[in-house]
């Protein structure tokens, strides 16, 4: 009788660690069709270089009414302006830091850029000086920047700014160098990547190509992040995006803010 309890006892405990083990291993897996399951797919469309004297497609991406996501360059003549007005129509707003990359010139960055030879100090207190003009920022990108965040150092100078305000951060990946995520990961900071850049090329034919790219990306992923630019041949792009919007709906896709995504990530226990 005792052993036929304790048996009994055995394959009860056994039963429930195999339980325990495929939850395990489910969760583990959990794939973009897994996601779909629980959320359409989404895609977030972040919009570079508000904020400077080009307002090339500013205007159209403004009153586009979908919630796309806009990047504001600090301390240039339209940053403060651009960031109050994207906010008032209800976008999400991040701040567009200029950081050094291993090619091209300092010069090209405007001000507030964060540069290689800058100190622990000078980095963080730039990038404080640059949140300020850029209201309503809930997370920050990169312009360029490759040499800064293939630098472990350099870019945690920044997230630890970031931790310290709640910010998100969004990798643009312009180098396969890029510590950003690493970084976030390790100061366990709210993070995404970029998917696709949507205008290298500025003609609607193209964007329009990279956009149906961004939606497979979706679709398989269950999220995707794409980024176009506002500025020279920004009307091009908002052409496009706009044009894309109808056929991102038939393909069953929310475009949602980009912070949404930082969510799903989260969720996903990746941080
Ligand atoms: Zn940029």
């Amino acid at each position: 009788m005792v052993r036929k309890c304790n048996l009994r006892l055995i394959f009860g405990v056994a039963f429930l660690f195999g339980c325990v083990f495929l939850a395990f291993i489910h969760n583990l897996s959990a794939t973009g069709e897994e996601l779909q399951e629980k959320h359409p797919p989404v895609l977030a469309i972040v919009i570079d270089d508000f904020g400077g004297a080009d307002i090339h497609g500013v205007a159209e991406f403004m009153n586009m009414n979908v919630p796309i996501t806009v990047a504001v360059m600090p301390n240039l003549l339209h940053s403060i302006e651009h960031s109050n007005e994207a906010h008032q129509r209800g976008y999400e707003v991040i701040l567009h830091q200029p950081m050094e990359p291993v090619k091209g010139k300092k010069s090209w960055l405007g001000p507030g850029a964060i540069t290689y030879d800058m100190s622990d100090e000078q980095i963080k207190t730039t990038f404080v000086k640059n949140l300020e003009s850029v209201p309503h920022a809930s997370g920050f990108n990169n312009h360029t920047g490759s040499k800064i965040t293939s630098s472990r150092e350099k870019i945690t100078f920044m997230l630890e700014v970031a931790k310290e305000k709640g910010l998100y951060v969004l990798d643009s990946i312009t180098t396969p160098n890029s510590q950003v995520i690493p970084a976030a990961k390790a100061l366990q900071i709210p993070w995404a990547k970029r998917d696709i850049f949507l205008d290298d090329i500025k003609s609607v034919e193209y964007i329009t190509k990279q956009m149906k790219k961004g939606c497979q990306v979706a679709k398989k992923q269950g999220y995707a992040v794409v980024i176009g630019h506002v500025g020279h041949g920004g009307e091009v792009t908002a052409r496009a995006v706009k044009e894309a919007i109808p056929f991102i709906q038939q393909e069953g896709i929310k475009i949602v803010p980009l912070s949404e995504i930082v969510r799903l990530n989260n969720e996903k226990g990746k941080i």
